[in-house]
């Protein structure tokens, strides 16, 4: 039996900062948050389909979209976990050595 499906996770990446909310107004501490979606073949193995960075407002809660790019740019690449990044490069691997291995039999 096949089990496949989507899922998604908040990551929090430890930045803080304090500015003006456009929600609640005020100067506000806010935190930096990556959002992201992903496919999975038997929960495990897993490649990222979306990804957006978001600003959360630890006041009210409201969310901000921030560019992705720049995010990146600035900070470097977000601390995924590595079967949610290369899970699919994992099974691809398993694949090829499976095949591989029915070569040399
Ligand atoms: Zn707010």
């Amino acid at each position: 039996m096949l089990i496949w499906g989507y899922n998604s996770k908040y990551l929090n990446l430890g930045i803080k900062f304090s500015d003006n909310c456009q929600s609640c107004g005020g100067v506000q501490d806010k935190r930096l948050i990556l959002y992201y979606r992903y496919a999975h073949l038997y929960y495990y193995f897993r490649v990222i389909y979306e990804k957006q960075y978001l600003i959360e407002c630890d006041f009210c809660g409201c969310f901000y979209k921030v560019s992705t790019h720049e995010t990146e740019k600035l900070n470097g690449p977000p601390p995924i976990p590595f079967m949610d990044k290369y899970g699919a490069l994992v099974l691809c691997g398993f694949v090829v050595m499976f095949f591989f291995g029915l070569l040399l039999l």
